[in-house]
């Protein structure tokens, strides 16, 4: 069967593939059809957490799948409930509402953030500052989020009430606070598919302080940063900032789907029974698979991301072909001389999967990445931005 084929005949259309069908895994060891096998430095963009088909997450979700594989959220169950303990416990955090994905969560950001400021100044206090380049999902309203004009094409009107600073400029924040009636700031620490740069130490802490002058929420995109990417459990506990909801997505399900929301002090009690919901959300199969997986993101995990992350910098800065190296932790952007397409083509043909975000080469690898694979992976890819 030529699955290429049946997909492009049946699959919608939105999506570039890459020539590569991939059929099994082994941690960062990718295989496609041939038998080919491939370093994984994108981890399905931040998803794979520890890898494919890791053994422990494998058994914790197995485990699951025997026992019960969904309640609906009419009834308790056990997963769900330990994974929000366990989130709130290691974050500081006061409650979390689970989904399915990084739009849903968002989406949920911004109704808390709409609902606070109908609480605290009124019904017209709905905008929400986000930041020009930022990403934070597909739905429409996520899209409305998202500073991206690119993206809004072909599907306005977008949804009313979100305005765009530019990033490390307080000033401009400040400016828009002025001019419009706001609820909340909702920013990514460091801009994934906008192009892997990480906001200053300083921009964010004075944005934390703007908001708390001006009784905004700070709301935090953690999709693509969360769950140990940066080095950090959580970017915002590396930024030193407290924020009042935090979502994220992508690496806690270990390859499953999840989103969850996270909520502050400030935010806890804004959802009443009835004020939100999800068929799906806190499935208890895709909740035990992330509990696993948030156990094992510990200190000594962290620091084997952070000293991977130093060697990845020290390899490639400055190294012939390459203009610049941007991000934190394992969610690294490489601006490269060469067109960047040219490159991951070359690497795939090598057997090292890396992507792009914007212009960029983005390396994204499983947080527990044997070193000997992520060293061969990396001078590969050195190779290949020399030539
Ligand atoms: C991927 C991503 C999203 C969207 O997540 P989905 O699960 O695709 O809906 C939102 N925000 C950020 C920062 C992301 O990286």
């Amino acid at each position: 069967m030529d699955i290429k084929a049946i997909d492009k005949q049946y699959v919608a259309p939105t999506y570039a593939r890459f020539d590569l069908h991939l059929v099994g895994g082994n941690g960062s060891i990718l295989i496609d059809e041939t038998g080919k096998e491939y370093i994984d430095m994108a981890t399905g963009i931040a998803v794979n957490a520890f890898g494919a088909c890791d053994e422990q997450w494998k058994n914790a979700v197995i485990a699951q799948l025997n026992c019960l594989q969904h309640t609906s959220n009419l009834y308790y169950n056990t997963p769900s409930a330990m994974l929000a303990k366990a989130l709130c416990e290691r974050t500081g955090m006061k409650k979390v509402f689970f989904s399915n994905s990084g739009a849903e969560a968002n989406e949920t950001a911004i109704k808390a953030g709409r609902k606070y400021g109908e609480l605290k100044k009124g019904k017209e206090y709905y905008t929400v500052i986000t930041l020009k380049n930022s990403f934070h999902g597909r739905t429409i309203t996520t899209l409305s989020a998202t500073g991206q004009d690119v993206f809004h094409e072909h599907f306005t009107p977008m949804t009313d009430g979100f305005v765009h600073a530019t990033a490390n400029d307080i000033e401009d924040m400040k400016r828009l606070v002025k001019a419009h009636k706001c609820c909340a700031v909702f920013i990514e620490l460091v801009q994934g598919e906008g192009g892997v740069t990480a906001l200053d130490r300083e921009y964010v802490k004075q944005v934390e302080k703007l908001a708390r002058e001006e009784d905004l929420l700070l709301m935090i995109d953690e999709v693509q940063t969360g769950n140990g990417r940066t080095g950090d459990l959580y970017a915002f506990m590396g930024y030193g900032i407290t924020p009042d909801v935090v979502t994220t997505a992508k690496g806690l399900g270990g390859g499953l789907p999840i989103g969850a929301t996270m909520l502050g002090q400030r935010a806890e009690t804004l959802f009443a029974p009835g004020l939100n919901g999800s068929t799906f959300g806190g499935n208890p199969v895709c909740t035990a698979g992330a509990l696993n997986i948030l156990q094992r993101i510990d200190d000594n995990l962290l620091q084997e991301v952070r000293a991977k992350s130093a060697y990845i910098f020290e390899t490639l800065q400055g190294a012939k072909g390459v203009k610049s190296v941007s991000g934190l932790g394992l969610m690294i952007g490489i601006e490269s001389e060469k067109d960047a397409s040219s490159i991951i083509a070359s690497c795939m043909a090598r057997g090292v999967l890396v992507i792009k975000a914007k212009n960029k080469i983005r390396l994204l690898p499983a947080l527990n990445i044997p070193w000997e694979q992520l060293k061969t992976a990396i001078e590969i890819l050195k190779e290949e931005l020399a030539k």
